[in-house]
């Protein structure tokens, strides 16, 4: 059944609503953020040093990210030395134009997948099934949101938002047996169904972690192991990747083990770490027989050199700043509305597509700086998103009561007898709505923020005459 926070409902307004409705999302959200946070938290500790940690990884990701151009060509030039194919695309549509060029040449009729975020970026799963190929998912969590008809709610742990319960129905409606909530039941008919897949398959589609400049490696970080059958099984493996995942070396690489990982789910490194450079030469016991990367833009280009958002493009999508966001931890993924979701969705989605449906994205925070103190490699979201919303404003987006709103809170906050005034006349107007202290039902646009809070009243003796009372008797005493 798709989820009641659809990500095609137009409004975010709308989705939130419907988001903060469902029980069950909400709590199986927090219960996994929670986990991971507090997995990730030990992790770090137990590790040590870890702001020098994150110090390297910002280092290092500003470089490659400063000299993208060099380190870019050193990656392509590797992979066609070790006899793979590099196909650029400028957007989407280039990405699926390249897919469907080698399922064609390939004649394909069934594809395996391991989890990537590009491809949902690009949708290939849809163009897939449109040319009557047979997609399946074999990352546990992208099958189970596969087989619901929905789309990942978190970076890392794509059915974040899903109960044992439903993933129960879920599965038993697609293999026609009845199965019980038990860990070891659910994974084993996975790991059944999959298998028949991985062995019938044509083609193997995989992201890419981090794609390594000196030797034209492609890296994966997984723990289920479906990444090795992915790559491995069928005859074709196609690599998605965004244009920005490049390190320079396996020195860096090092740094990156230790930061990924802690920060995506705690661990001390994930159960599988692949290394893949060139298609199967002769002698190998196993790979695809031909290797692909696509290499994709879709807006990326456009922030290189923008001393606003650049430090974007630093990011390995461990998905850490989704599980301390206040705001995610509420709603869940789906509610924002695109494929990255949370704080770094929030930035990125605007960034890279640029529809006016993601303007509203960076609204979407307490601008806590939460997201900041969990990323790995330092990324200022928080500053960011206050410049994507005056961006917003800047770009005349906004409603004609917002910005009179906006202009008399400056007029008043600018001045201090206007100040003044303002709070004196605030100290009457409240009377009205005043129940124990707290405004509990404020009228107009003031309604939206008591509907799940309320509000402190105004004191009789505001601070500032406290303040001049309590200085006066000071100097005295001195
Ligand atoms: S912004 Fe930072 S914390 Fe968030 S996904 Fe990217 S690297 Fe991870």
């Amino acid at each position: 059944m798709p989820s009641t926070t659809n990500r095609h409902t137009p409004d975010l307004l709308d989705r939130t609503r419907l988001a903060l409705q469902d029980d069950f999302l909400r709590a199986a959200v927090r219960f996994t953020a929670d986990r991971l946070r507090d997995k990730k938290q030990s992790s770090t500790e137990e590790f040590g040093h870890w702001e020098e940690w994150r110090e390297r990884g910002r280092a290092i990701r500003a470089h490659t990210i400063n000299h993208l151009d060099y380190y870019l060509k050193q990656f392509v030039d590797q992979v066609r030395q070790t006899g793979g194919h590099v196909h650029f695309a400028k957007d989407a549509g280039e990405a699926v134009t390249s897919v469907m060029q080698i399922v064609r040449e390939k004649k394909a009729r069934s594809v395996v997948k391991s989890k990537s975020m590009v491809s949902e970026e690009i949708h290939i799963n849809e163009h897939l099934i449109e040319a009557g190929i047979e997609v399946v998912e074999t990352d546990l969590g992208e099958y189970i949101v596969q087989l619901a008809g929905e789309t990942p709610s978190h970076i890392i742990i794509p059915a974040i938002h899903k109960t044992r319960e439903q993933i129960k129905t879920l599965f038993t409606n697609a293999g026609g047996e009845h199965l019980t909530t038990d860990t070891k039941v659910l994974a084993g008919f996975a790991r059944k169904t999959l298998r028949e897949k991985f062995l019938k398959a044509d083609i193997g589609i995989t992201g890419c972690n981090f794609g390594i400049a000196e030797s034209g490696t492609v890296v994966l970080y997984t723990n289920e192991g479906n990444a090795d059958m992915v790559t491995n099984l069928p005859k074709t493996h196609i690599v998605l990747m965004g244009m920005e995942r490049i390190l320079p070396s396996f020195a860096d690489l090092e740094v990156f083990a230790n930061l990924l990982p802690r920060s995506a789910t705690g661990q001390k490194l994930t159960t599988y770490m692949s290394m893949i450079t060139g298609p199967r030469r002769q002698g190998d016991r196993d790979g695809a027989e031909s290797l692909h990367i696509i290499i994709l833009d879709n807006g990326r280009s456009e922030q290189l050199g923008d001393p606003e958002f650049q430090d974007i493009l630093h990011c390995i999508r461990c998905g850490a700043c989704l599980n301390v966001c206040p705001v995610y931890r509420q709603i869940g993924g789906h509610a924002y509305g695109s494929v990255y979701p949370g704080p770094i969705g929030a930035v990125l989605s605007p960034l890279l597509y640029q529809g006016k449906q993601y303007e509203d994205l960076p609204f979407a925070s307490s601008l806590c700086g939460a997201c900041y103190e969990a990323c790995p490699v330092k990324i200022p979201i928080h500053d960011m998103l206050v410049r994507l919303r005056a961006r917003k404003v800047r770009s005349g987006h906004v409603a004609k009561a917002e910005q009179l709103a906006f202009r008399g809170y400056k007029m008043i906050f600018s001045h201090h007898r206007r100040y003044r005034l303002a709070i004196k006349t605030g100290r009457v107007l409240q009377e009205t709505m005043a129940q124990n202290g707290y405004i509990q039902s404020g009228f107009g646009p003031l309604a939206g923020w008591t509907e799940s809070r309320y509000a402190p009243t105004l004191k009789e003796e505001p601070f500032r005459d406290k303040w001049e009372a309590l200085s006066k008797t000071l100097k005295t005493k001195s």
